[in-house]
């Protein structure tokens, strides 16, 4: 996934960013559905398989658990979780 797509969508936090390229994207919704926070939720975009593509709703929800990029079919959504992070996790 490119990081200069024009058509990249992008979140966030203190922890995560999340990444969704809007191309890849045909909007099936399971994203939106796995996520355990309802950080993400689907809009209206015409030109799409199912009408909609996803964005973040709130990006300081999102926990860091990669359901929604292990379970896109597209590859389309992508999270960052930085390296003190997955350290702490880790150690914990
Ligand atoms: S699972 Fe992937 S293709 Fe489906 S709506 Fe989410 S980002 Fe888009
Ligand atoms: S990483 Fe987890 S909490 Fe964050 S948007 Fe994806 S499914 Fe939701």
């Amino acid at each position: 996934m490119s990081n200069d797509s024009k058509k990249f969508i992008k979140g966030t936090s203190h922890n995560f960013t999340i990444m969704i390229d809007e191309e890849y994207c045909k909007g099936c919704k399971i994203c939106v559905d796995v996520c355990p926070k309802d950080t993400l939720e689907m809009v209206p975009m015409g030109d799409r398989w199912q009408g909609s593509v996803v964005i973040v709703r709130d990006i300081e929800t999102c926990v860091g658990c990669l359901l929604c990029e292990l379970q896109c079919p597209d590859f389309a959504i992508e999270i960052d979780v930085p390296k003190k992070v997955k350290k702490a996790a880790a150690t914990s």
